[in-house]
């Protein structure tokens, strides 16, 4: 089916969508159910349950039931099904991409590239056996050797994000089983559909029943998985005071806890700077994903002279964005994700002029022929923004840009520097020492120089700094290893080599 046909499919009928617990499809007896809309049309796809805490309970039970032979599976048989599971998610790359436009709203072609970056930590988790492997030290005393063990935690949940429903699972519980954890995923309850799919493929691929359980849910599951005994760590992705509460609640039952947060992200252009390559930038890193993205820019930073022109580059560009249906291949941006959501943001414009902003592009009250019951919104920009206004100090979330003009690179660094959030940067200079400082200076988790949106690649590992992220270490990459490990030193001598005696003293090298 080509993409255009895609988007003139008929709608489809509401269905009821179940946990998927103990490798197979369980109906929900919560009684407690919310929508899940198709934001492009406003109609509503499929109902997703909203588990009590004793189908969490459930599901945490069959994880752990799960755990003893899949920590216990050798690291390349794990390997070898995540391999497997790998090719599935590459025959099924369209499919999963199309369950992640219909219920987000987001371009096809985007949410594409999200499923890509998904397989690519399928593809770093692969390599398992290697990083599992840990040193080791001959004779540190007397027929005395010392080596290290990774062990797994145990049962491990994960919190997600709408934004990103197959990406940010992906930064989670690959690494995790990898790793000989068991897993219990609580995937954003506004786009559920693409997590299910998931937990089916990993069965296909012949991961074990009960490794990888999907319940979904709101405030009762999230609470559920914090307090419960048998989760050992808990990784979460969303907005700022979920994720403190989350960090707080988990670290108080004594739980190992990964918290990443919201952002609010800026992009310098100094006045060196190529403008046709930081007005592209600007477009596709503010409203691409209707900004609906925790890498999104939503504020340009303009140095010196520059502003002037920048905003008269924006300005057509904001205007002529292509907004339509994400199935639609001529779509540049899609609608936001549900009504609410497109409220609160409209409710940032109104607050934006009544601050004292200068819009200079409006998007409220866009509509889209076809589909006027769509939540969408047309690109919106300001200039003239102060620190002191709600849309420079909190997160959005939506297809808003905001102009800060400052005097220089030192005022523009100063800047960032005080705000709460610190998850990704942008410089745009053709000046090496600007782009060296800036990489220095900035107290910022990932840094793009003429990159507008630096997401790391599998290998690395992500992570903002400040009220961007609560613990201690950044998702996926080998960071992702580490929190989903336990840390084991082993010191072995064999009784041919024991002298005879008590020993008193701290034992040295002899
Ligand atoms: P959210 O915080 O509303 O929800 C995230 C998850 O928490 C969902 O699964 C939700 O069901 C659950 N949740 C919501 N309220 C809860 C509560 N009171 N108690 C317990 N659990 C609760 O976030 P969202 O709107 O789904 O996603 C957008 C946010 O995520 C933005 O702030 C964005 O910046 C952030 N995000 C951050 C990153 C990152 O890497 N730092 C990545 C993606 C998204």
């Amino acid at each position: 089916m080509s993409e255009t046909e895609r988007s003139e499919a008929p709608a489809r009928a509401v269905v009821q969508l179940p946990h998927f617990v103990d490798g197979r499809a369980r109906e929900s007896s919560s009684g407690r159910y919310a929508d899940v809309f198709n934001p492009a049309t406003g109609a509503v796809s499929a109902r997703v349950p909203l588990a009590s805490a004793a189908e969490v309970d459930a599901a945490v039970a069959a994880a752990h039931a799960a755990f003893p032979a899949w920590s216990e599976t050798p690291p390349i048989k794990r390997a070898r099904i995540l391999f497997k599971f790998k090719e599935l998610l590459d025959r099924h790359h369209d499919e999963l991409a199309e369950l992640v436009t219909r219920e987000h709203g987001k371009v096809f072609s985007d949410a594409k590239g999200e499923v890509m970056r998904g397989i690519e930590i399928v593809e770093f988790a692969c390599g398992i056996p290697n990083l599992l492997k840990t040193d080791f030290t001959d004779q540190i005393g007397g027929g005395i050797d010392n080596w290290n063990l990774r062990q797994p935690l145990g049962v491990v949940a994960g919190v997600t994000p709408f934004n990103f429903p197959m990406m940010v699972p992906c930064w989670m519980f690959p690494v995790a089983l990898a790793c000989g954890n068991t897993f219990v995923l609580k995937p954003s309850e506004r786009d559920p559909s693409a997590s299910l799919r998931l937990a089916e493929l990993l069965k296909e691929a012949g991961l074990p029943d009960g490794v990888f359980n999907v319940v979904h849910g709101d405030k009762v599951a999230v609470d559920a998985l914090l307090a419960h005994p048998d989760i050992a760590a808990l990784s979460f992705v969303g907005s700022t005071p979920i994720a403190e509460y989350i960090y707080t609640e988990g670290t108080r039952h004594g739980k190992r806890v990964q918290a990443l947060g919201g952002a609010k992200n800026h992009l310098v252009v100094m006045p060196d700077a190529d403008l046709d390559q930081a007005v592209d930038a600007l477009i596709g890193a503010a409203y691409g994903s209707a900004g609906e993205r925790c890498m999104a820019i939503s504020v340009a930073v303009a140095v010196g002279h520059i502003a002037d022109e920048l905003i008269e580059r924006l300005t057509p560009r904001v205007k002529s964005l292509n907004i339509g249906d994400g199935m639609n291949e001529a779509s540049e941006m899609g609608p936001l994700v549900t009504a609410a959501h497109r409220a609160k943001v409209q409710g940032y414009i109104d607050a934006g002029i009544a601050s004292g902003a200068k819009l200079v592009v409006d998007g409220r009250g866009h509509t889209v022929a076809g589909r006027e019951n769509g939540f969408f919104l047309g690109g919106t920009l300001f200039d003239e923004v102060k620190t002191d206004m709600s849309i420079y100090r909190e997160e959005i979330f939506g297809p808003v840009l905001s102009v800060v003009r400052v005097p220089d690179f030192a005022s523009a660094v100063e800047l960032i520097n005080a705000h709460e959030f610190a998850n990704g940067v942008a410089c745009f200079t053709s000046d090496g020492g600007v782009a060296r400082a800036f990489s220095r200076q900035i107290k910022v988790g990932m840094v793009g120089i003429n990159v507008p949106i630096p997401v790391p690649m599998a290998w690395h590992s992500f992570g903002g700094w400040k009220r961007s992220l609560f613990g201690d270490h950044h998702a996926y990459g080998e960071e992702g290893v580490r929190f989903y490990t336990r840390y084991k030193s082993i010191m072995q001598r064999w009784p041919d080599s024991i002298a005879k005696g008590a020993e008193f003293t701290m034992p040295v090298a002899k």
